[in-house]
């Protein structure tokens, strides 16, 4: 049984309840919020270990809370997966970079959710058990386990904790191909769940991060992903 605290963060009653209710029983310790504001109040007082956060929220939006815990100097990495009311809606958030680890579209099976959920733990837990707590320097980038530090060019730069474990899986085997579900496996942990697609979408928000060095991370056309070596 785990014990990890989690916030959910959702103003349909219901909805919030049954989502409370189901990760109770799964043994979470269950704080909820119905609005943006108290979700950020919680968030300070109760420390969660994964944010449960609805899109569309009738005060401070999803959207707004995300940046907000992200920009927290303490809780900047707090794990949050998004709920959306559809996948249109989830591209857009995307697309805007929040930086949430994962996403998930009503109308979900409670199922589903908890194991996403679940999945998000997991990923956040150092990968030292493949490859040790020892940073990992890449010409211009540094991966720092131990810290859970990225620095580009010498700045620090947030990753989510999906980001991060996929750029030092990448970046601690610097050359060699991994097809697209082999880094879901490998990198992300088997949750069963439907990241396949993501997997592209993390690698975005990775480049995207690494700016002027977005192609240390290469494609390999039908095939997947590298990381560049040498680095330049
Ligand atoms: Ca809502």
């Amino acid at each position: 049984m785990s014990r990890e605290r989690i916030l959910v963060v959702e103003d349909e009653g219901d909805l919030r309840e049954v989502v409370a209710y189901n990760l109770a029983r799964e043994g979470f310790k269950v704080v909820t919020a119905a609005g943006g504001a108290t979700a950020l109040e919680r968030l300070e007082r109760e420390r969660p270990d994964l944010v449960l956060l609805d899109l569309m929220l009738p005060d401070v939006d999803g959207l707004e809370v995300c940046r907000r815990i992200r920009r927290h100097p303490e809780l900047g990495a707090t794990p949050i997966v998004m709920l959306t009311a559809k996948a249109e809606e989830t591209d857009v958030v995307l697309g805007l970079g929040v930086g949430a680890d994962d996403y998930v579209t009503k109308p979900f099976g409670v199922a589903e959710l908890i194991a996403r959920v679940k999945a998000v733990l997991r990923r956040v837990q150092p990968a030292e058990d493949e490859v040790g707590p020892h940073a990992v320097q890449r010409g211009p980038v540094r991966i720092d386990p131990a810290r859970h530090e990225v620095t580009v060019d010498g700045g620090a730069v947030h990753f989510t904790a999906t980001e991060f474990r996929l750029l030092h899986y990448l970046a601690a085997r610097p050359g060699r191909v991994f097809p697209r579900d082999a880094l879901l496996r490998h990198a992300l942990g088997d949750d069963e769940s439907r990241l396949d697609r993501n997997i592209d979408v993390h690698v975005r928000a990775i480049r995207h991060k690494l700016g002027a060095h977005r192609d240390l991370i290469e494609t390999v056309r039908g095939v997947g992903y590298r990381f560049r070596d040498p680095p330049r």
